[in-house]
């Protein structure tokens, strides 16, 4: 096995199993061992958690992790004991008697980890058991939360600023994949941490794919993509209403998708169940609010959907960065129209706040919009809007196939027209279904009723279709040439219009690509499920073995209901199913084998291995390991 003289890299292969520190793992996990403070920015999936857990272990004393992930601490703990790691938790889930033993466990010397939910700070006796234990690190995970602007403010947060004028000899380690600027700011200045290092990793996923089309028939879109590319996959798909994920879980079922719906509306039991099932099931959907994701660390979500716009580019990353966390290839999908458009500009015309605030959400929106209308590189953008330079991805779909473009110019300019005429002639305004109904010349019963075939500009759109014009539409109220002026949508032009109502601008829109309807038929695809972005990689009977390994793993995690992953990971599987170990030191050389998981579930993947390639022979004899696990071993594998 390897060895090493540095216990950070000593730590990272016995006890994670890994040959490698990734990125600024190893700078950062060196600066907080000597003692000193850090913030940490890093994308999701990036390897944040070592960043403080190696620390905690490594350096003497109790390494205290402040996280709002409550629902989560308890997986979290497990997965670090099934490590080998000496880890709990205090949080208000618990008994008074267990927190009790927790206490009591921390103080006599037997945790390296104790994980904290930040209310319990405002808890005397939580201070009064900082004060008499030795703690070896502070790490504040999801530290954006302590930012009253951003998404996910917890006001306990507030009172996070204590710990460092409490107890100033401990390092204290801030953590976020939020990257702005604006926020990082926020962090430094409330945790007094002007003085740690700052750690900025690229937030470039290389491994996702990045695709925006239109939104035409939501749902069909949304099953074409699960059937055709995503069948039998962990995923994740966005709604911005409750009642549109509950809607959309069952029709999902109803099409023989595993679905559930999550939101904050929901019971917190039936939402606790839920999560649960999506973390320890292979291949759920869950259809939610964004309520959901944050600290959902299941590291093979295939997939990322949604179905209404977010409401910024961060909030966007962030819930796409909840796909391929292992690295593998994902896709981050999202169907987007003119409705979305018209509705989250409206909200924020008429959301309460001041002036300011208005602006700045509209700037978020602006963002966005201009993501979803890019010709260019979605990658690029994002980065860009990041600061984080970079070139043409080649993993995205304005990449692999980019759009056509067509000159606008005149479409812009008869649309405008129509709106000036109504408003100049008739001091009225409308929406964008009857100015499309008037450009077109249809004589529906509400163009009669308001006598609109009467205007000039009545029919002298017919050249494109309904289609066309809403894209045309909602390209314009991307770019800003257009406005929603109304609670009811009713559309406006800017004063940014002015150069192409004269002739003096030009406006480039993207073609639209026509989307296809799924089909219905799914018996393709239904059944012959694999496991198909890491299997795609493997051959024959690495397949074979791969397939074998995935069902021993299925039989492990429910006798110790456990998430398969916590297990091992897809890709372990995978390294295994190639390398086809023989020797437990053959074994220890996969990444993410670690000394406590080559001890526990070592006999019974060397077994699978041995039996999947020679289905005759004899079972290995396991002696290396004792009799004990071997027997165990034989009883659940077959
Ligand atoms: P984050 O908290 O930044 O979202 P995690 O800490 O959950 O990310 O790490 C993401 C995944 O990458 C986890 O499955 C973790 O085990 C794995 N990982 C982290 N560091 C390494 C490493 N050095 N080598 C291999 N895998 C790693
Ligand atoms: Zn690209």
């Amino acid at each position: 096995m390897l060895t090493s003289t540095d216990p950070a890299t000593e730590i990272l292969r016995t006890t994670f199993g890994y040959p490698a520190f990734r990125g600024d793992q190893e700078e950062i996990i060196g600066h907080v061992i000597d003692g000193g403070d850090a913030l940490v920015l890093m994308p999701t999936g990036g390897g944040k958690s070592l960043c403080y857990q190696i620390p905690a272990i490594a350096r003497p004393g109790v390494g205290v992790v402040i996280s709002p992930l409550i629902a989560l601490m308890h997986d979290q703990v497990t997965a670090l004991q099934t490590l080998g790691v000496r880890a709990g938790f205090l949080n208000s889930t618990q008994e008074a008697d267990e927190r009790r033993a927790t206490e009591q466990a921390a103080l006599r010397g037997e945790l390296d980890l104790l994980y904290l939910a930040p209310e319990r700070l405002t808890a005397s006796s939580t201070l009064d058991l900082f004060d008499r234990l030795q703690i070896s690190v502070f790490a504040i995970d999801e530290a954006h939360c302590i930012s009253r602007w951003g998404h996910d403010f917890r006001p306990d947060y507030l009172r996070l600023s204590l710990l460092g004028e409490r107890w100033p000899g401990v390092p204290r380690i801030a953590l976020t994949a939020t990257a702005t600027p604006a926020t990082r700011t926020e962090i430094v200045e409330r945790l007094g941490l002007s003085d740690a290092r700052q750690f900025v990793a690229s937030f470039d996923r290389p491994n996702i794919r990045y695709r925006i089309e239109p939104k035409q028939q939501p749902l069909a879109q949304l099953l074409k993509l699960i059937n055709e590319e995503h069948a039998g996959d962990s995923g994740i798909v966005y709604c911005l209403s409750r009642a549109s994920t509950e809607k959309t879980a069952e029709a999902l079922v109803k099409h023989g998708v595993n679905a559930l719906p999550y939101h904050a509306g929901l019971p917190a039991a039936v939402r606790a169940a839920n999560q649960s099932r999506f973390l320890r099931e292979e291949g759920l959907v869950m259809v939610a609010t964004i309520a959901f994701g944050m600290g959902i660390d299941k590291p093979d979500v295939r997939f990322v959907a949604h179905l209404d716009l977010p409401k910024s580019v961060e909030g966007y990353y962030q819930e796409t960065g909840r796909a391929g966390r292992d690295g593998l290839p994902a896709t981050a999908w999202m169907a987007y129209g003119l409705a979305d458009v018209v509705q989250l500009r409206q909200f924020i015309e008429t959301s309460g706040g001041d002036a300011q605030h208005r602006r700045f959400q509209g700037q978020l929106l602006d963002a966005m919009l201009g993501l979803c209308e890019t010709a260019g590189c979605r990658r690029q953008m994002v980065l860009g809007y990041f600061a984080e330079a970079s070139g043409p991805c080649g993993n995205c779909d304005t990449c692999l196939a980019p759009p056509e473009q067509w000159d606008g110019t005149v479409a812009a300019q008869k649309l405008f027209s129509t709106i000036i005429r109504l408003d100049r002639e008739r001091n009225q305004r409308f929406g964008a279904g009857q100015i499309i109904d008037i450009l077109r010349g249809h004589k529906t019963p509400k163009v009669e009723q308001w006598r609109h075939h009467e205007l000039s500009t009545f029919g002298i759109g017919d050249e494109l279709s309904e289609l066309q014009w809403r894209a045309v539409v909602r390209q314009l109220l991307a770019t800003g040439l257009l406005a929603v002026a109304s609670d009811h949508g009713t559309l406006a032009i800017t004063e940014k219009a002015s150069g192409v109502l004269r002739g003096a601008e030009a406006v480039q829109l993207r073609q639209d690509t026509v989307v296809r309807a799924a089909r219905s038929d799914r018996s393709s695809t239904k059944g012959s499920r694999k496991a198909s972005a890491v299997a795609a990689d493997l051959a024959g009977d690495e397949l074979d073995l791969f397939e074998a390994l995935r069902e021993w793993r299925l039989e492990v995690a429910r006798r110790e209901s456990l998430p398969a992953y916590v297990i091992f990971h897809d890709a372990t599987l995978a390294a295994i199913a190639q390398l086809k170990p023989s020797t437990v030191d053959e074994l220890a050389s996969v990444s993410g084998v670690g000394g406590k998981k080559l001890e526990t579930y070592g006999p019974g993947v060397l077994d699978v291995v041995s039996r999947t390639l020679t289905p005759q022979a004899e079972p290995p004899a396991g002696h290396e390991f004792g009799d004990r696990v071997d027997q165990d071993d034989l009883v659940w594998v077959s």
